[in-house]
């Protein structure tokens, strides 16, 4: 199957994670494809590799552009 058929790792950027070719929630796809009326769902996925030292986490955006420096306007 073609790599771009895949949501691909997040973190290493070198792994299908899963099959996504066949999901057609308008919200997911919009999270890659064209602009449309939904907006994209927030998703984040690491590869099995990456699983087993590091985890995906939730936090508020505004907590992680002060954990990053960044000024958020
Ligand atoms: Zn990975």
């Amino acid at each position: 199957m073609a790599w771009s058929d895949y949501k691909i790792c997040d973190l290493c950027g070198d792994a299908k994670v899963f099959y996504d070719a066949n999901i057609l929630d308008e919200r997911y796809c919009a999270t890659w494809g064209e602009p449309s009326d939904y907006d994209p769902i927030g998703l984040k996925a690491i590869c099995g590799k990456c699983n087993k030292t590091h985890e995906v986490v939730i936090a508020p955006r505004a907590a992680l552009a002060e954990i990053k420096g960044e000024s958020h306007d």
